[in-house]
């Protein structure tokens, strides 16, 4: 008997399951679908204002990742076993067992393993730019693309943002950047953050030690956070064979039904 048909959410470090795809996880649980969210590492490169107490910061960030996805009603959490891979001209991008530097053959032989038994229904990675070009984000976008055929997958999703809508923002100098994020006119589908986004709020609110200094935790800016982080989208790619969304239907809204007024 074929298992219950899950959607594997790949990402390179933790709090990034909730910036990216908070929102489209909390949906999910509440559409009652089983999601997995594996990442590529534990983030342990990244910087902190947290007293870490004689804690790794690998250790507390994996810690802070499982209350969050247990916040977002994620079925099922899993790591690979690559390092963080820090970012590009930092010396930690050359170690080999970065996970930018891991064979995308070998990585899906791993998720292979991980998730044997698990029925794949779609993969969700990044977009090309991995959004904001860190080494371990556009790994996250080859090894969705690689893996998701291997693990039988119907549909590859790149989670993203519209840079149009993100150049538009107050505080913006309204530049496009070709290496930042996607265009427009490439995003397929989008989750809508008017309902889901307190959810993704209070996630991302377990990765204590990411907190920025200009996020105030007392007043926190949750109409900004709204404008930037709410809805979440898109870039669809059926794989072949594939006749509709299938699980994602009821996920996932076309970009046709985007009103331009709803910012
Ligand atoms: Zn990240």
């Amino acid at each position: 008997m074929k298992s219950e048909p899950s959607i594997l959410f790949l990402h390179a470090h933790p709090d990034d399951e909730c910036i990216l795809t908070g929102a489209t996880l909390a949906k999910a649980s509440a559409l009652g679908l089983r999601t997995i969210v594996v990442y590529g590492s534990r983030g342990d490169a990244g910087e902190t204002n947290a007293e870490l107490a004689g804690e790794s910061l690998g250790d507390r960030r994996q810690r802070e990742a499982n209350a969050a996805c247990a916040a977002l009603g994620v079925s099922r959490v899993e790591w690979l076993p690559y390092l963080d891979s820090g970012m590009h001209g930092t010396s930690t991008t050359e170690h080999p067992e970065a996970f930018a530097n891991a064979s995308l053959g070998s990585a899906t032989r791993q998720l292979s393993a991980m998730l044997d038994g698990e029925t794949i229904a779609a993969v969700v990675g990044y977009d090309s730019n991995g959004t904001y070009g860190h080494p371990d984000h556009t790994q996250v976008h080859r090894l969705a693309h690689y893996a998701g055929p291997a693990l039988g997958a119907d549909w590859v999703l790149d989670a993203t943002y519209s840079r149009e809508y993100l150049a538009s923002l107050p505080g913006s100098d309204g530049t496009l950047d070709p290496a930042f994020a996607s265009a427009e006119a490439d995003l397929t589908h989008f989750v809508a953050g008017d309902e889901w986004v307190d959810a993704k709020l209070a996630a991302v609110s377990h990765h204590l030690s990411q907190i920025p200094d200009d996020w105030d935790t007392e007043k926190p800016d949750t109409e900004g956070f709204r404008a930037r982080f709410g809805t979440e989208w898109y870039i669809a790619k059926p794989l072949s064979g594939s006749n509709g969304l299938g699980l994602l239907e009821a996920l996932l809204e076309p970009k046709s039904n985007f009103p331009v007024q709803r910012a």
